[in-house]
């Protein structure tokens, strides 16, 4: 009996090992795809100028899941040599901490959760299991611990003097720069002060709301679908005050406007599409894009079908010439929602393409330099400084 049951304990310990070990790969695997279809030549041109360009990329997922950011993955879209190869000089991580069971784009609400198994799944440490907050301090310390361990490669950014060396490199070969935000404020708990914790973390950019309506305003994939509450309007001012930027991505259509009505700093769209060549709920309407570009925002593109309706060069090339046609080139930027469980035609390695579409689209060199990364950083550089109190 005893024998019986140390055996049995045993093939039990080695099957939970083989699960955690295996089970994340799988499931990224699974999750964060690379369609295949063919990518448009790059000419020697387009390398050359992709190569000069200061990028900036809004949007990735990429802490979510239980790999090592400094490594080259074979899963996935984006890590540090990847961001490198594709020139990336500004990558945004956000921090996903909830999403629903059978998440679609119309509508969910909060009474499920998925991410808890994946947190269990990866055996991330007991406190995040139950708490969102955690799920958050615990991504940005992932951020935190790759830039030490990174020699150099891959450095924080904070503060509006943090943008100045990703602007002007001093050398040939110059880190990756990492900025931390959040994709819904239902992380706080709750509790409007805990976003002095996410500040003291690193977050330097928040999205009000992900998959569904939290206390703080209405999802667009949400079931009521409001505006800002109460806390919400707020999360907003104290957010202007720290010097966090406000996102609007996943916002309520009654949420997005509240928000454009009541900023007095730069507003971003981290990642998504525009209605005009992407009719996707998710993506903006033209008197969306215009509310973005009165307050010196940008609108970052995404590369994945829900933002651009196709996963080529030419589509993310569309939505931006539809941005820039709209309301100027400078409220055009990128964010490509890499590792955010979605489809793409390439991962950051290949940016290239994009600038090989925007050539091929006319855009000239100024245009291209400004809609890769310069408008970004205008943004970033305006947004993190602190402001008046709130
Ligand atoms: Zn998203």
């Amino acid at each position: 009996m005893n024998r019986f049951a140390i055996g049995f304990g045993a093939v039990l310990l080695v099957a939970l090992v083989a699960f955690f070990t295996l089970a994340p790969g799988i499931a990224e695997r699974d999750m964060n795809q690379i369609d295949g279809k063919p990518l448009p030549e790059v000419t020697d041109q387009a390398q050359a100028l992709h190569d000069s360009l200061t990028i900036v990329d809004l949007h990735g997922d990429s802490l979510l899941w239980k790999r090592d950011i400094l490594e080259r993955g074979d899963r996935g879209h984006m890590d540090l040599p990847r961001l490198a190869d594709g020139n990336v000089a500004l990558q945004v991580f956000s921090s996903v901490t909830k999403s629903p069971k059978g998440q679609n784009y119309d509508s969910n609400t909060g009474d499920t959760d998925n991410i808890t198994l994946l947190a269990i799944g990866q055996l991330q440490p007991l406190r995040t299991w139950t708490s969102l907050l955690e799920r958050t301090l615990y991504h940005a310390e992932k951020l935190d611990r790759a830039a030490e361990g990174s020699d150099g490669a891959l450095v924080l950014v904070r503060s509006p003097a943090d943008i100045v060396p990703v602007r002007a490199p001093d050398s040939a070969d110059p880190p990756v720069a990492a900025m931390l935000s959040v994709e819904g404020l239902h992380n706080l708990e709750g509790d409007i002060d805990n976003l002095q914790l996410l500040y003291d973390a690193g977050v330097r950019m928040a999205g009000l709301t992900h998959f569904f309506d939290n206390e703080l305003a209405g999802s667009m994939h949400g079931v009521a679908k409001g505006g800002l509450t109460d806390m919400g309007s707020e999360a907003v001012r104290r957010m202007e005050a720290m010097g966090i930027v406000v996102d609007i991505a996943h916002c309520s259509r009654a949420c997005v406007a509240d928000v454009l009505a009541m900023a007095t700093r730069p507003v971003v769209s981290s990642h998504g599409g525009v209605q005009a060549t992407c009719p996707v709920n998710r993506n903006l309407t033209d008197a969306e894009i215009r509310g973005v570009a009165r307050t010196g925002g940008v609108i970052g593109i995404g590369y994945w079908p829900g933002a651009v309706c196709d996963t080529s060069p030419a589509a993310i090339v569309a939505a931006m010439r539809h941005v820039r046609d709209l309301v100027g080139v400078e409220h055009v930027a990128l964010g490509s929602d890499f590792d955010g469980s979605v489809t793409m035609r390439f991962d950051t390695s290949q940016l290239v393409g994009v600038t090989q579409g925007l050539l091929e689209d006319g855009w000239s060199v100024e245009e291209i330099r400004a809609a890769m990364g310069g408008n970004a950083l205008r943004v970033l550089e305006n947004g993190l400084e602190p402001g008046a109190p709130a």
